[in-house]
């Protein structure tokens, strides 16, 4: 009968694809119906089943609703109360009947009594379970006896053979999945209910094992599969990197440098780059991307740069323009606003090759854009860009090549360190340099947190330093629910600041005006014109004016750590002192002063990244919700690290011996693939 509790409805209900995944619907905890504690030694505080027949039953309304009740057993005694009853179970309890009872005693008015306790009618020799009781995670109206019912007919006709030898099993100390499974699901009598609930039993580390060890697998076939595509070599760029640098009134640094050689090193090779290049806010990731380009552009192809907002993108174009023009290179930005004439003009440069580097945002990965020739794509601040928009920029390559089977070489940079955990696991795909020093004569930024309540004080200090001919940015308070309000705030904060400040000269930027108006403040600002910019999150990343060393960030409670990290970023880009004021609401949480404490105490990216992943947990880090990327169900990257290194080290062995046991396991972990992995 398919009836309402059949297996098959019971997953539908928890929201499970087919029956078989059931098998993989563990318990949160369970209940230990295996021994009986006699009522004598049921002292107040422990947690015991008892048995005795009842006395006693009945429905009281005073002071509330409920049934009491009272069991003896031997000449002692024990009260229990439900709470919540039908009317059959009042009917069910008369004098005589024989219950089990599973609880916590506690001291009650008349003596010790069971509150709300776990309740069944038991005859004189019912047998005592053998195996502990799981409590699965479930949804209204669905019980845990229907669950039970469908997991145990789930395991039944389930594939439970072993996806991986039992010789890598046993030397990893894991036990076999069918024995994993049937322990989680009912473990014996002797087994510690605190160790599994506490996901720290060798059947649970075997699950979780399985877990990591599907992810890393996918990963690796997707960088295999990667490495058959092919991708232009590119070696050398005839000598235009050191006319480059000869222009410069610095040199780089020698992080800069390793990560230069590294960017080198993979271009020459004959499959396409996948490299992430990472280093703090204002490390000089521009210039070495800009370095990049050469070999491409001394070979005759096309080079894309893609930043996530239209102010990145145009502070973008004018740095390479500034870098590559001299030497003979063209470069062109095209924005989602570019219209018209201009923009069929650019886009036929670009189809024809006579424009060498297109800097723009997503606008240049829509279709209609196509490349002569690319040969190596860039993606600024990639952490801001949806896994789907990175592919999409990966396909364009591969459509968009003269030969028609080139895959662009790809550079990310991001300001945003990935954590040990995530890059060994969702990034594990990822080569990554990494620039860990500041080029010289960098002051470091001081971080002062103060109440709103010191506001007029804070605008004292903007309007003393903006006299003394320093720049500053006011960040307004962060609207997340609708930009709308948010460009209301902004103006809001820009008007009063105008009335308190009508010596200055305060501009506005935020996300809802036209680019070239953008564009416009922008340049004034850069040009000394304005004193303050009053802005929103759009100068998050990117905008780099060196005199501009005060920065005021009004609800800094509401920005991520991330965010605020970037924000500072913009301040102490010259060698004038800088400051960044996180001015907060009233009533602050102890987790929104943790937050702010971080950011105060920590000047670098990375260990605020580590605080942010430790706060809010990976899934938030990754920013999953927009990218899709699936998130793990059992292990957790941090307290699961040991799993992960096994997992890693497994899945390259497997890979190299045993291409069965891969698929099985796949198979089994993830039948219907991961399309995010398809690069
Ligand atoms: P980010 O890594 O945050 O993108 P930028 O590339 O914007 O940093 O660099 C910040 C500033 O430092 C820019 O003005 C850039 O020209 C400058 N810069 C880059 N490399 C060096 C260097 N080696 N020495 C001095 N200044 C540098
Ligand atoms: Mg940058």
């Amino acid at each position: 009968m398919a009836g309402a509790q059949s297996p098959d409805a019971v997953a539908r209900r928890l929201g499970l694809d087919q029956v078989s995944d059931l098998i993989l619907h563990l318990p949160l905890r369970y209940l230990d119906e295996t021994r009986l504690t006699p009522l004598a030694e049921a002292r107040p505080g422990a947690h015991v089943q008892v048995e005795g027949c009842v006395r006693h039953a009945e429905v009281q309304t005073r002071p509330r609703r409920q049934l009491v009740a009272e069991i003896e057993e031997n000449g002692d005694r024990l009260f229990f109360r439900l709470l919540h009853f039908y009317p059959s179970q009042v009917a069910q309890l008369r004098p005589g009947v024989r219950v089990r009872l599973l609880g916590e005693v506690r001291p009650g008015f008349f003596g010790a009594e069971m509150v709300h306790p776990f309740l069944r009618v038991v005859g004189e020799n019912t047998p005592l379970p053998d195996r502990l009781t799981p409590v699965y995670p479930t949804v209204a109206g669905l019980s845990q006896h229907a669950i039970r019912k469908a997991v145990t007919a789930a395991l039944e006709h389930a594939d439970l053979d072993d996806s991986l030898p039992a010789a890598m099993l046993h030397s990893l100390g894991l036990p076999p999945f069918r024995a994993a499974l049937e322990t989680l699901h009912a473990p014996p009598a002797d087994a510690d209910p605190a160790l599994l609930e506490s996901r720290q039993e060798p059947a649970w580390r075997r699950v979780k094992f399985d877990e990591l060890l599907a992810q890393q697998l996918s990963l690796r076939l997707a960088a295999r599969r990667r490495h058959e595509h092919a991708a232009r070599p590119l070696s050398g760029d005839g000598g235009l990197g050191e006319r480059l640098l000869a222009a410069l009134p610095f040199r780089l640094t020698a992080a800069q440098t390793r990560a230069l050689d590294e960017i080198r090193r993979d271009l020459a090779l004959s499959h396409p780059m996948n490299r992430l290049l990472q280093g703090d806010v204002g490390s000089g990731k521009t210039l070495v991307a800009a370095l990049a380009t050469l070999p491409a552009l001394a070979a005759g192809a096309q080079v894309a740069v893609m930043a996530p907002t239209e102010i990145l993108a145009e502070q973008l174009f004018l740095k390479f323009r500034e870098w590559l023009q001299p030497l003979g290179l063209p470069v062109l930005a095209l924005s989602a606003a570019s219209k018209g004439k201009a923009k069929r003009q650019a886009l036929a440069d670009l189809a024809e090759g006579r424009a060498r580097v297109a800097v723009g945002t997503h606008a240049l990965f829509q279709t209609g854009v196509v490349f002569r020739d690319l040969a190596l794509a860039i993606v600024d601040e990639q952490h801001r860009f949806g896994v789907a928009q990175r592919l999409a920029l990966r396909e364009k390559g591969q459509l968009a090549s003269a030969a028609g089977d080139h895959t662009p070489h790809l550079l990310m940079m991001s300001a945003t360190p990935i954590p040990r955990s995530l890059a060994m696991s969702y990034y594990a795909d990822l080569d990554v340099s990494v620039i860990d020093e500041l080029p010289p004569g960098r002051t470091p930024i001081a971080t002062k947190v103060v109440s709103h309540a010191r506001r007029d004080e804070v605008v004292a200090r903007l309007r003393d330093y903006c006299r003394s001919g320093g720049q500053a940015y006011w960040v307004c308070p962060l609207v997340e629910e609708s930009e709308k309000l948010q460009l209301r705030a902004a103006q809001e904060s820009h008007a009063e600041l105008s009335t308190l400040l009508p010596e200055l000269a305060i501009g506005l930027v935020h996300g809802r005006m036209k680019a070239e108006d953008k564009a416009a403040v922008m340049a004034a600002f850069k040009a000394g014109g304005l004193h303050l910019l009053v802005a929103t999150t759009v100068i998050e990343v990117g905008v780099d004016v060196a005199n501009a060393g005060l920065m005021v960030i009004e609800h800094a409670e509401r920005y991520g750590l991330a965010q605020l990290h970037q924000l500072r970023g913009r301040v102490g880009r010259g060698a004038r002192e800088s400051t960044c004021v996180l001015m907060y609401g009233e009533a602050l949480t102890d987790i929104a002063k943790q937050r702010l404490r971080v950011i105060k105490e920590n000047a670098d990216g990375f260990a605020i990244a580590r605080e942010d992943l430790r706060l809010r947990g990976p899934g938030e880090f990754l920013g999953a919700r927009q990218s899709g990327v699936p998130m793990l169900r059992f292990a957790d990257l941090e307290m699961d690290f040991d799993l992960l290194e096994m997992a890693r080290a497994a899945a390259g062995d497997l890979l190299d011996r045993d291409m069965d046991a891969v698929h099985r396991h796949l198979r089994r972990w993830l039948p219907r693939g991961l399309d995010y992995l398809r690069a």
